[in-house]
């Protein structure tokens, strides 16, 4: 089909996520209808580097054989079944097996979803029918952070902290409280970084004890907030976090959809930073986006209350462990620590972005340029000395987003922070061509 006739189709029957219908239809979609390595290709011959790994999620790159064939060889052998009602399958039970052995020690369960949503729906409940079993009831709320993603289910933008989000649909679950977010660029420049990070573990504190300690079940974050604007936490931040939930016995989810299987340079983020999560969310770079596949790993103390106390947890999806999902995310896996990607990026690839990123930082429009691992931001300022922002309704972000499309880079774009997170497996030359694409849409933005 020629591309004017897809545009046509998708503007009379596709609702896209994210998306302003009536601006989408006006400008129509760019068709992209193939990819290799660290480039998409789209329906005009235009070769693309994808410097957002799809949705932060294609970590070992556009078309590996090895994961197509281990989806068609487990279709083939056992398309579906489900792990309901005394049944499994080797491909859940193995990912399962290699998930517990890669995440920290005291984390030796895992709860399968389709999808990063439908993990933190999971650990929603999760968390309340704990507390109930511990004897506990009231201990009900939820702490999410500002500006947080933690998906698009009714429990997953709850979780989350986007106003917009919580401004349509509602109302939002109760008991879900959210505090300020450790964005030192955009929210504490009236402090020190190191003085802004206690100062957000402090807001959490006073929250608490508004909240009554009795009540508050958990705190959920990224360990670096990915959607929200790749907001990397001074080092101060995840300690006094770690602290202030410890006095308080409450629970520490962190959310590794983004940051975990290797985008900080350790499997997950949490390692990063010395956390020890009792539950952690994960999905996206699990099956590398191949096929989609999520989870919910469930460390020791909560899993033995389920296990031991629980019953019939009344909860699950017809395709948690999918059999092919499962098999591609193994496979994944294996190739994974085959290549040695986690090492990889936090030793080699990982430094190298970060050198290459930092340049940026000189350019008159960039106020900051951080990274870590293979995630980075730039925000655009309209006066560099002073930090100051462009007016909101400039949409300037979204401008050198476009540029950069048709330069041949994917940046992504929330207001005027500009962020990027590569395939784990791109290369040097890749990094300097997407840092080199990415100073020219700088130019051009300027
Ligand atoms: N949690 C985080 C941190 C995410 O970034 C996302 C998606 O971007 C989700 C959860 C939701 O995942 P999914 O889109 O697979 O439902």
């Amino acid at each position: 089909m020629k591309t004017e006739i897809y545009r046509q189709l998708d503007r009379e029957h596709h609702l896209h996520p994210f998306t302003d219908y009536k601006a989408l239809a006006e400008e129509g979609s760019r068709i992209v209808t193939r990819a290799e390595g660290v480039y998409i290709h789209d329906s005009e011959g235009h070769r693309i580097l994808d410097g957002m790994a799809g949705l932060w999620c294609v970590n070992l790159g556009y078309g590996r054989e090895e994961l197509v064939e281990a989806a068609s060889e487990q279709m083939r052998q056992l398309p579906y079944y489900n792990s309901f009602f005394k049944s499994t399958h080797p491909p859940a039970v193995k990912l399962a097996e290699t998930l517990c052995r890669l995440a920290p020690a005291h984390m030796n369960h895992v709860f399968f979803t389709g999808s990063g949503s439908e993990a933190n729906d999971t650990v929603l409940r999760m968390v309340r029918r704990f507390w109930a079993l511990e004897g506990k009831p009231d201990k009900q709320w939820i702490i999410s952070r500002e500006n947080a993603y933690h998906g698009s289910t009714v429990a997953g933008m709850s979780l989350g902290g986007m106003a917009p989000m919580h401004a349509q649909g509602g109302p939002t679950v109760p008991k879900i409280a959210h505090v300020r977010q450790p964005y030192w660029f955009g929210e504490g420049r009236d402090s020190e970084p190191e003085a802004f990070g206690r100062e957000c573990a402090a807001a959490l504190e006073a929250r608490i004890h508004e909240l009554g300690e009795e009540n508050v079940a958990a705190f959920i974050a990224e360990p670096v907030q990915g959607a929200g604007g790749a907001v990397i936490p001074p080092a101060s931040y995840w300690p006094a976090v770690r602290d202030v939930l410890a006095r308080y016995d409450i629970l520490l989810v962190v959310d590794e959809v983004i940051c975990g299987f290797g985008r900080l340079g350790e499997w997950f983020g949490s390692q990063h930073y010395g956390l020890e999560p009792d539950l952690m969310p994960v999905a996206k770079g699990l099956s590398s986006g191949y096929l989609p596949i999520g989870g919910v790993l469930v460390g020791d103390r909560v899993a033995d209350t389920l296990i031991e106390r629980g019953g019939e947890f009344f909860h699950g999806f017809t395709y948690s462990g999918h059999p092919a999902c499962a098999a591609v995310a193994l496979k994944n896996l294996e190739l994974m620590q085959a290549e040695a990607i986690v090492e990889r990026v936090r030793d080699d690839i990982g430094p190298y972005l970060a050198k290459r990123w930092a340049t940026l930082g000189e350019h008159p429009l960039v106020g900051e340029a951080r990274s870590l691992g293979m995630v980075g931001a730039l925000e655009l300022v309209a006066d560099k000395a002073a930090a100051r922002r462009f007016p909101k309704s400039l949409g300037v972000g979204n401008l050198c987003r476009d540029i950069c499309f048709d330069l041949g880079l994917v940046m992504r774009s929330v207001g005027d922070t500009m962020m990027i997170s590569p395939p784990l497996v791109i290369t040097r030359d890749e990094v300097d061509e997407l840092v080199r694409l990415a100073g020219e849409a700088l130019d051009e933005t300027a």
